[in-house]
């Protein structure tokens, strides 16, 4: 039962390490995604200037065009004023041509802002793509070290899928169930060191008789409290050659 003991010992190291490589490659995806979207909002400012530069040529297009409408018929107005016999008649005419000058008047204002602040826009969407130009460049850089970094960690994690997988393969298969059976309801932590007299895992004081043979390595003692295999102090360091964090401590649930 020793040697099921230690390749269980081995097999916790080797949990713990996958549970390690698996949270830097997710931090690795979660990075590029960020990466990514911050191009992406880039991407989507410079769009937007663009079509707001659009938007204000349009405008100023169609109130071109109606100033034209507008020019015409306050042109025709004009001679028609010019040609009235009737005082009252033609004075009206001249207001309607007065009206008509003011909103050219108007329009011509308008038109030349916005034509104005399209060339502004201008400036704002050559800088807006500069800027994402650099965004996209620094982020293909940078995912390129991504790619290589979640290779290695890919490697390693193969490597330590099939070491574990051997050591769990020479397990004496009660002492495998076991181990499988706690491995998810104690966060990856089936085994706790007995520290002390006390059960790392949980803390609960072990008693003598558990003590006594789980000390003996004759057979798996599983916790009263929190049914972790116990696994005597110098076993664990002299397995693992890790002397300050031993199985089961830092995790608090029973
Ligand atoms: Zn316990």
């Amino acid at each position: 039962m020793k040697e099921s003991i230690l390749l269980l010992i081995e097999t916790q190291v080797l949990d713990d390490r996958l549970v390690v490589l698996d949270r830097r490659l997710n931090s690795l995806l979660v990075e590029l995604g960020e990466g990514e979207s911050r191009v992406s909002v880039l991407e989507a400012e410079a769009e937007d200037t663009e079509g707001e530069r659009k938007a204000c040529l349009a405008r100023a297009r169609d109130i071109e065009n109606d100033l034209l409408i507008d020019e015409a018929r306050a042109i025709k107005w004009e001679d028609e004023s010019n040609r009235m016999r009737d005082v009252g008649s033609a004075e009206i005419a001249r207001q309607k041509v007065q009206t008509l000058r003011d909103k050219i008047a108007g329009e011509e204002e308008e038109a030349l802002s916005l034509l104005e602040k399209a060339e502004v826009l201008v400036g704002r969407i050559q800088e807006a793509k500069e800027t994402m130009k650099e965004a996209s460049v620094e982020f293909q850089t940078f995912r390129t070290t991504v790619k290589e970094d979640q290779k290695t960690l890919e490697e390693e994690k193969a490597n330590v899928v099939a070491r574990k997988s051997v050591a769990l393969d020479s397990v004496a298969m009660e002492a495998r169930a076991a181990y499988e059976k706690l491995v998810d309801s104690r966060n990856g932590q089936p085994l706790a060191v007995i520290r002390g007299s006390s059960c790392a895992g949980c803390g609960m004081t072990v008693p003598p008789n558990d003590m006594g043979r789980a000390m003996g390595l004759t057979g798996l003692v599983a916790c009263r409290s929190c049914s972790r295999i116990l696994i005597p102090d110098q076993v664990w360091k002299d397995a693992t050659g890790d002397g300050d964090e031993a199985a089961g401590e830092g995790s608090s649930e029973g």
